[in-house]
């Protein structure tokens, strides 16, 4: 529904401020509520181009009573990818659904250094595909209050972009640092770079800077939003910072484990 409605009250009293509060939760509903309904009609556009590309790949073959074979397996095997895409597309709607819910979210410690070496062996092969070189510098006592769930999903969605846009040839560096009550992680590489304008944006659902260049990469443009939802929900923040010459780095604050936290 709509939340127009606004109290008007005079002078400072209780009643004064109880209006205003309204007015300014009334407000905030409004957002959420658009931000509701473009999601809605972003996710169902997103949906709807893999489906269409099966609809017509399957129309194209049985319309077509004399193609030969190799054209036939050709478009099954696109079909095959147009599947995969809706997979991977629920997978992360399913995603950040868990993370609007806060299921699961018992917090455990989680240390970068491990989450690292797994995940950096799990994009060694498609950095190699474009001979990327994956450095790190660990530091000492890097273990977060999070959950080895969303720890994997920060990181890998991190270290996947920073592979996804680069350049061959090119270097994804992850540096960790244990900081007070806090733990830093940093995801820095020599990419294509963001757009300064583009830069506050690219944490929203859906939102890609080049969607051919996403697209072609497997992207959905979901992937940055589950990435802030998790930080957020873990009591951390997230920033993006261009580097020079080339490329951008991804900074993770999240709160240290602290070892009172193990007795219970
Ligand atoms: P996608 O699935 O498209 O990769 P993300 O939510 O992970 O979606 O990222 C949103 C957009 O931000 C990407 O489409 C890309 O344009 C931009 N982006 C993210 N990480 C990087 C990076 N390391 N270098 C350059 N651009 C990036």
């Amino acid at each position: 529904g709509e939340y127009t409605h606004r109290i008007s009250m005079d002078g400072h009293d209780e009643l004064a401020q109880l209006a205003e509060e309204f007015n300014q939760l009334t407000g905030r509903l409004q957002v959420t509520e658009e931000e509701r309904r473009r999601f809605v009609s972003d996710a169902s556009h997103e949906l709807k181009t893999p489906l269409a590309s099966i609809r017509l790949l399957t129309d194209s073959i049985l319309q077509d009573a004399s193609i030969d074979r190799d054209t036939a397996r050709e478009f099954v095997a696109d079909i095959g990818e147009a599947a995969d895409r809706l997979i991977h597309i629920s997978q992360e709607l399913l995603e950040l659904n868990r993370l609007d819910e806060g299921r699961d979210m018992a917090q455990e410690p989680v240390d970068w250094t491990e989450q690292v070496e797994k995940i950096g062996r799990m994009l060694a092969p498609l950095a190699e595909e474009d001979r990327i070189t994956l450095e790190t510098d660990l530091g000492e006592d890097c273990i977060v209050r999070c959950n080895q769930e969303d720890a994997s999903q920060i990181l890998r969605n991190l270290m996947e972009n920073a592979i996804k846009y680069n350049v061959t040839g090119g270097e994804v560096l992850v540096t960790t640092r244990r900081q007070g009550a806090r733990v830093l992680l940093s995801v820095a590489d020599t990419g294509v770079g963001i757009p300064e304008a583009d830069m506050p944006r690219i944490f929203e659902r859906f939102y890609r800077v080049d969607k051919a260049r996403s697209r072609a990469a497997g992207g959905t443009g979901l992937g940055l939003s589950i990435v802030r939802d998790a930080v957020r929900h873990h009591g951390g923040t997230i920033t993006v910072q261009a580097r020079q010459p080339a490329g951008v780095v991804f900074t993770v604050i999240l709160p240290a484990w602290r070892e009172e936290e193990s007795g219970g």
